[in-house]
Formats: C-alpha cells, structure tokens, sequence
C-alpha cells in the first residue's frame, strides 16, 4: 500500500505557511514504513522541530485509474484521522534548496493514524475533526473547508498514479500546526468521537 498526502488543500493552513493558495491540488507520499501501527510514538531524532499536522484520512476500498469525480465515491468508504509529522525544520531547508520534501515528510512513523475507521456511509458531511494538545485546541476544521474535496482529490491524483484497495489519502491539514515535544499528550476526534489518544515519547 501507499500512503498519498496533500498539502495546502485548507486556505488557511496555505496563508499560515506564507504559501500561494494551489490552482490544483498538491500531493506527495509517504512509503508504507511511515505507518504507526503500534500505539507509540518516539520523538525522530532527525529533526529538532517536529510539527503535528492533523488530517483526515481516506481508505481506498477499490482499485481505480483516471477515476471520474462524479464516481469518485466507488472508490473509497471509511474514513480516519491522521497526523502528518512533518521535520519542519528539514523541509525549510528543501523548500529553500529547491528540493522533494521526502526526508522532511517520509520518514518511519511519520503518518499514526487511528485504529478505528468510520463507515462513509454512517458519517454526516460534512466530517468536523478536531485535534488536541495536552487537552489544548490546536486545530479545528471540517471536510467543508477543504479546497479540493474528496472526490475531486481521488480524481486528480489517480490521472497519475493508480489507486489501490487500502491505499490512503491524508486530505491536508487546517490552520494551527504546531511543534510537538517528548511529553505531549496527543489526541483527536471526529464529529465528537475519540478516534486517537498517545503520548510523545
Ligand atoms: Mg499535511
């Protein structure tokens, strides 16, 4: 599987990042070592400012290529919450150099994501998230704000590379990224409900 993440698809995350709102969405990856499958998170030791980046996350539940928007939704049906860990200080250097966001972006255990999914088909849309540190609101946002949706995001980047059954897409993160620090109390839910709760280690 793979892990495919868009950036600055909330104008307001876009704005706080000093970058140009997109014409089209942004996306990279992230390989499947990036996946946190147990619940324990350890600070890198590759980056001394590490930012969460909460987000939600789309399971693909078929195998598509040039998926129409309109049909989009064939495509997929559970939805979870996500960070996108991100080496902020590493990707500056990229961004400044010109270069992939790979090393800033890819690294192990990079993307945790809760273990509990939501049926598509139970939610209500839109899908309000919210993410919090040590009990502090951070980020709040909803799948409404989104520049790009969805649909329109399964559409654009299956034109270049083939989804498949259980791949997943990080859809992008709202306003209020932050650094993290070995202690911090991390935790986010879905309209209202737990979806992950861990400590930074
Ligand atoms: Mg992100």
């Amino acid at each position: 599987m793979k892990i495919i993440c868009i950036g600055r698809n909330y104008s307001d995350h876009a704005k706080e990042m000093g970058a140009a709102i997109p014409s089209e969405p942004v996306f990279f990856m992230k390989p499947d070592t990036a996946l946190l499958k147990e619940n324990k998170f350890y600070y890198p030791s590759i980056t001394k400012d590490l930012h969460y980046e909460c987000e939600l996350v789309v399971k693909i539940s078929k195998a598509g290529k040039c998926i129409e928007a309109e049909f989009a939704k064939n495509y997929y049906n559970q939805i979870s919450l996500g960070i996108d860990f991100t080496a902020r200080d590493l990707q500056a250097q990229c961004k400044e150099m010109g270069l992939p966001w790979e090393k800033a972006k890819a690294f192990d255990n990079s993307a945790p994501i809760s273990e509990k999914w939501i049926d598509v088909a139970q939610l209500t849309f839109p899908v309000h998230f919210e993410f919090y540190q040590n009990n502090e609101l951070r980020q709040k946002s909803n799948s409404g704000e989104m520049l790009f949706s969805i649909d329109q995001i399964i559409a654009y980047v299956s034109r270049y590379v083939t989804l498949k059954t259980g791949d997943l897409i990080f859809t992008g993160t709202p306003a209020g990224v932050g650094p993290v620090a070995i202690g911090d109390h991390l935790s986010g839910n879905i309209n209202g409900e737990k979806m992950f709760d861990f400590v930074v280690h």
